[in-house]
């Protein structure tokens, strides 16, 4: 195989890779977007059981402040059947300071029974609304799953198709030439390969020998730049129209 050929047999090849890794980057893009999804999703179910625990608690203390309340009225109903038992102003006089105390203790847990009434109702409200989130962040999460593994498919499917070729032209490169592209391209994420410009290196612009550029255009053998390692190769002059399409 000619050197030019080989150049653009690597070219070929450059390309596929660069298309691999494209497909491999978003491939790893695809779990971290699910998981925020999950996380927010976890935040969401994290408020909406501090909540249901709030308004337990809010049920419980306002069923408590009911009972005070029956308990209440209770004594009061006792305190007045008995005022209107008692005969001696001493005793009647002892009724009603006990009637006065068990008025101020019912109006009390009346007003407690209004608050934790208040604070179930609020606590019922927030539910409410959470309940409602937690719907649609599962909504959500369930529609950008669906996304990501279709998808996660289509790359899967494309890049397997891209090794295959990967591999198929591979098979027809020089086995030397295969290796110093793999060395140079390792680790790299721009070109392995660059034309010379005007004499210099077309990726770093490092100054050529024109000995070395001689041997370059002669297409013999395969050269790295000096300067930044990229495989050198003739001015594509002969193939520009080809890279404009
Ligand atoms: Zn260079």
């Amino acid at each position: 195989m000619e050197s030019q050929d080989t150049v653009e047999a690597l070219r070929g090849l450059q390309d596929i890779d660069a298309a691999i890794e494209e497909r491999e980057a978003e491939l790893a893009t695809l779990e971290p977007a699910l998981q925020e999804v999950e996380e927010r999703l976890a935040e969401v179910r994290k408020r909406l059981d501090a909540v249901r625990q709030e308004l337990e608690t809010a049920e419980e203390s306002y069923r408590k402040s009911q009972r005070s309340v029956q308990a209440g009225r209770a004594t009061l109903k006792r305190l007045r059947d008995r005022a209107d038992e008692v005969q001696d102003l001493r005793q009647h006089m002892a009724v009603r300071a006990e009637l006065e105390a068990a008025r101020r203790n019912l109006e009390a847990a009346e007003n407690d029974a209004l608050d934790d009434l208040q604070q179930v109702e609020s606590a019922r409200e927030v539910l409410g609304t959470l309940d409602g989130e937690m719907s649609e962040a599962r909504d959500s999460l369930r529609e950008r799953s669906d996304e990501v593994e279709t998808r996660r498919a289509e790359l899967e499917t494309e890049l397997a198709d891209h090794r295959d070729r990967r591999k198929d032209r591979s098979e027809g490169i020089d086995h030397e030439a295969l290796k110093l592209y793999e060395r140079v391209r390792r680790g790299r994420t721009e070109s392995a390969l660059a034309p010379l410009v005007g004499g210099h290196c077309g990726n770093c612009f490092t100054a050529v020998p024109l000995q070395r550029q001689a041997e370059i255009r002669s297409g013999r053998t395969l050269f790295r730049c000096e300067g930044c390692g990229v495989i050198l190769h003739a001015p594509l002059e002969e193939t520009a129209d080809e890279m404009d399409r």
